[in-house]
């Protein structure tokens, strides 16, 4: 194992602070002993223990040491580097120590925190230390790599969350680029009715917003347009755009509706969800920004060659442009901020509901719409099968939610307070009907929540039943839904008019296509992952790239906005650097061993790797680097190594825990 190892330079001053964390460590780790320990190993000349490291008086204890004992270098031995190792590296350079002479070695998430003997944790703490001391012998002293940054940003989608995070951004004085891949913005909410748990009406809050962001002079808007290719860096992404034509010049268009009155074809209305149909040139809604139509290419019986003509022929303005062209234009922007929301889970996912074959069993959305003054029954409760009114209505919580073993685990998180919204709602257009509510368990954390559905059973009289739906099925006219009550222990059957599923949230379509552009990490259900759950939610672990809204996790829309404004914080504070200060920690490349085998390339995750033609050898691009160390170990030579992780300090460090001294 000490093969290639070479001598360490035993004069280096080595500090080594441990710290008790409380009882998070000395509760299973004798910290007074491994102290001693490391008092006697090679190098150390200073070893204390203190009950909180990251306190002040603990930073002043290692500064001081850090002076006083003339350290070349310092071990601070307590939790996570992810947690404090900024901290401590901090300290060490304001005390005149290059930082990059500090190292952590974790003995809490990695010992005390995973053992109960004492003795054990003892030993292994010692062990853990002692080889973090062998590495920082070997520390280079590193300065960060310092890199321009372009202050404008891009957001990518034009629900409420994208749409927060550009005003935010652009009233910050940043220039914003917004991507969105339908027609309009607005998103999801613009189709809501009303919103819990204010009843405030969606479109009347959304639309200043949307019309603010058309008229910003800061913002860029860029609907009917997708994200192709990006490349770059924090600070520093070249972004390729596709802007789709809509074959209408919306300079000239003046709204008269013209062509959708000629137009023969008709085809599922995606904003109403098949509740309605539309014309193959149309505008998405009334307040649809920007205010155009647009030719669906897909539904149009032809435009090369011009199959139809109907609309150009009746646009009197000529604004119907049949040689418009896909255009891909290139941006540069220092940030993206990722804001693609969601969608529900899809018609067919559970058959035993029969969504999707039965007129009568609607989705939450479908709801809304229904529930819409802009929607297709102008806001009366009608059956779509034979527009009656439902006189009993039953809503099903969790549908598709919470369900591990057949559909997604998590919770969908709002479906308890918009099921609420729509049993209330529809006691409120049909006083004299009944809603059942099915559910699991309620869950109304949040603001003035838990009084809102009080509110349901309490004022409105609807009836919630604690149990889970088997089966709805057709049944003479009616929606019959068998389910149990568990409260009760008895089976129920309802003869119902109409029957509402809230059914599961999930990433928005294509979700993972942009990711994999962007790359981006998300969890197992497709969500965009967050650097760090608590401390750092609205991050990506890739750098410059922040997370808003629903494509993160299924949220309301108080916290879609709150979250959108704390990306755009995020971006803001990017903004405020002149240069942007990158970790050295990086991938180097010994050119003399380097055979130009090219395995590092593909392996590499950020595209670091690049191959120079002239010296038959494979480089790094330091600023893309970010240190996982994936190419050091594909390299065959040993010609990658990784700065201040190098083969030799970790031959340094593997020697210490075999031998265990
Ligand atoms: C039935 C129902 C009722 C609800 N009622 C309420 C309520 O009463 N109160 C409340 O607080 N919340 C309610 N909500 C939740 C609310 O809808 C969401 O919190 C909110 O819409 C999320 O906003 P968002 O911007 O994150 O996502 P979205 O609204 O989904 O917007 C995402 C946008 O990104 C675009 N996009 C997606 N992918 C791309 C891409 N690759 N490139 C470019 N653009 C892309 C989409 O076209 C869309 O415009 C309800 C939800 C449902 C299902």
């Amino acid at each position: 194992m000490s093969k290639n190892k070479p001598k360490n330079d035993s004069k280096k001053r080595t500090g080594v602070f441990i710290c008790h964390c409380g009882i998070n460590i000395a509760g299973t780790v004798d910290v007074e002993k491994v102290s001693k320990e490391l008092a006697g190993h090679e190098g150390v000349v200073f070893s204390k223990d203190y009950v909180y490291m990251c306190s002040d008086p603990g930073q002043k204890l290692i500064q001081d040491a850090i002076k006083e004992q003339n350290l070349d270098n310092v071990v601070v031995a307590c939790c996570s580097p992810s947690l404090h190792e900024s901290t401590f590296r901090n300290a060490t350079k304001s005390a005149g120590l290059n930082p990059y002479q500090c190292e952590i070695a974790n003995i809490r998430e990695q010992c005390s925190w995973v053992h109960k003997n004492k003795e054990n944790a003892t030993n292994k703490a010692v062990k853990i230390t002692k080889s973090i001391v062998e590495k920082v012998k070997l520390n280079e002293s590193l300065e960060p790599i310092s890199i321009p940054v372009t202050r404008r940003a891009m957001v990518i989608g034009g629900g409420i969350a994208g749409i927060q995070a550009a005003l935010d951004i652009a009233n910050g004085g940043h220039e914003v680029i917004l991507v969105e891949k339908s027609p309009s913005i607005g998103g999801h909410m613009i189709q809501l009715s009303e919103t819990f748990p204010t009843l405030d009406c969606s479109q009347c809050i959304m639309t200043p917003k949307m019309v603010e962001v058309s008229k910003h002079p800061k913002i860029k808007l860029m609907t009917y347009s997708e994200v192709q290719e990006i490349s770059g860096y924090v600070g520093n992404f070249k972004v390729k755009i596709l802007k789709k034509p809509t074959f209408v010049d919306p300079e000239k268009c003046t709204l008269c509706d013209e062509c959708t009155n000629v137009c023969p074809v008709v085809v599922e209305n995606e904003f109403d969800l098949g509740l309605t149909g539309r014309r193959a040139i149309y505008i998405p809604f009334p307040q649809a920004i920007p205010a155009t139509y647009t030719l669906d290419i897909n539904n149009c019986p032809g435009l090369l060659p011009i199959a139809c003509g109907k609309c150009a022929d009746v646009c009197e303005p000529n604004a119907i442009d049949y040689d418009q062209k896909p255009e891909i234009i290139e941006e540069e922007v220092g940030a993206i901020v990722i804001a693609t929301g969601y969608d529900l889970y899809g018609k067919n996912k559970i058959a035993e509901y029969g969504h999707g074959k039965y007129p009568d069993v609607l989705d939450g959305l479908q709801f809304e719409r229904l529930l819409s003054a802009s929607g297709p029954t102008k806001g009366k409760i009608l059956r779509p099968s034979d527009h009656q009114e439902p006189k009993e209505v039953v809503f099903i919580q969790c549908c598709g939610s919470r369900d591990p073993e057949l559909h997604k685990s998590y919770c969908s998180k709002i479906c308890c307070m918009y099921t609420a919204k729509h049993a209330m709602l529809y006691k409120h257009h049909v006083p004299d009907g009944q809603a059942y509510v099915f559910y699991i368990d309620i869950r109304s954390g949040g603001k003035n929540y838990e009084e809102f559905v009080q509110r349901a059973v309490e004022e409105d009289g609807v009836v919630y039943l604690r149990g889970k739906v088997s089966k709805i099925f057709q049944n003479n006219g009616k929606v019959t839904v068998w389910g149990v009550d568990t409260l009760s222990g008895k089976d129920i059957e309802i003869n119902a008019d109409m029957v509402v599923l809230a059914m599961a949230m999930q990433p928005a379509e294509g979700s993972e296509e942009i990711v994999k552009k962007l790359k981006v990490a998300t969890d197992k259900d497709g969500f965009l992952a967050e650097a760090h759950p608590k401390l750092r939610p609205v991050e990506s672990i890739t750098s410059g790239m922040y997370l808003a809204g629903a494509a993160q996790a299924p949220k309301d829309i108080p916290e879609v906005v709150a979250q959108a404004s704390g990306a755009a914080s995020k971006v803001q504070s990017l903004f405020s650097a002149d240069r942007l200060q990158h970790d050295p920690i990086v991938a180097v490349v010994d050119e003399d061993v380097c055979s130009g085998c090219k395995l590092c390339i593909p392996i590499c995750p950020y595209d670091a790797r690049i191959f120079d033609e002239e010296k038959g050898i494979v480089t790094v691009n330091e600023v893309l680097c970010e240190g996982c160390g994936s190419c050091i170990a594909a390299c065959p030579s040993g010609a990658a190594q990784q700065k201040n992780f190098t083969d030799d300090q970790i031959y340094s460090m593997v020697d210490i825990i075999l031998k265990g001294e």
